[in-house]
């Protein structure tokens, strides 16, 4: 129903590279307005997965966000790849692949504008995880994990799956500059990334000692309220213009 009634919108996250501060993407996450509050993803989405309208929902996402980089292009905004969650229980569907390409050529949006995020438990149903990324790849999409280092998997999958990016935890970037564990397991994860030629970014970074921190350690990248907040459509495009600058 509230696809239907148009109560779910998008906001947009920017990610940054560390050392020029330029814009290289943004990540869309989902919102929902219902009786005039705002109710968050973290308690909607897990609904969404249990019932397998989760199918639905990310569809609905994937679609509104082609419609809006397309629209952008036309703008003449300059181009940037925008991450969309794809949920773990949607694997479970046997033409993900495929339906999620229709969507995307639907729109004529080129795949290399588009990353999808996935999340390690992805990963250890192992064929059918290798097949559907393999699809995704041949069609140009990127594909990143997110929350890396919080869930179950092995470190094997990393050379196993055509994986092109990790985001580091917000959990591990919390503690970043204050914690020597923290500071520890996020290096570890920046040189793993660098030597297996993935980029990294690390999600939540909130104050400067954080930013500090993970470009001195290599990290390409990095999303948090240190940046910007997840942004409306158009602010985001605002936001992209005033700090693009050539
Ligand atoms: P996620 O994909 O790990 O997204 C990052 C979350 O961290 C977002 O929460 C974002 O607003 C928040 N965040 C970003 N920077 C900071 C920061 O500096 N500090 C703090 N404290 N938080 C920060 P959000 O938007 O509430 O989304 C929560 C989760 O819901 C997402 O985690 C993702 O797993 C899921 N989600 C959101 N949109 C979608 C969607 O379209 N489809 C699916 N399947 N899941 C979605
Ligand atoms: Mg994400
Ligand atoms: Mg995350």
């Amino acid at each position: 129903r509230a696809i239907e009634n148009g109560e779910l919108y998008i906001h947009y996250q920017p990610q940054v590279n560390l050392e020029s501060q330029r814009v290289i993407g943004a990540e869309a996450l989902l919102r929902w307005q219902y009786n005039g509050e705002v109710v968050d993803p973290v308690v909607f989405i897990p609904v969404a997965e249990q019932s397998n309208l989760i199918v639905a929902v990310d569809e609905w996402v994937l679609g509104e966000v082609c419609r809006q980089i397309d629209k952008w292009n036309k703008t003449g905004l300059p181009a940037v790849r925008i991450s969309v969650n794809i949920s773990a229980r949607h694997f479970r569907k046997e033409s993900m692949a495929a339906d999620l390409m229709q969507i995307i050529n639907a729109h004529r949006v080129s795949p290399q504008q588009l990353c999808i995020e996935i999340t390690e438990g992805v990963l250890m149903d192992f064929e059918r995880a290798q097949r559907m990324l393999a699809e995704l790849v041949a069609f140009g999409l990127v594909i990143s994990i997110d929350d890396f280092g919080t869930g179950f998997s092995s470190l094997s999958y990393l050379k196993r799956f055509p994986i092109h990016e990790l985001k580091i935890a917000r959990s591990f970037v919390d503690g970043i500059s204050s914690n020597a564990d923290d500071r520890a397991i996020g290096s570890a994860i920046i040189s793993l990334a660098r030597h297996l030629g993935m980029s990294v970014v690390a999600e939540g970074v909130e104050i400067a000692d954080q930013h500090a921190e993970l470009d001195a350690s290599g990290c390409h990248s990095g999303q948090g309220y240190l940046y910007s907040r997840p942004l409306p459509p158009d602010d985001f495009a605002e936001w992209l213009r005033t700090h693009n600058l050539p």
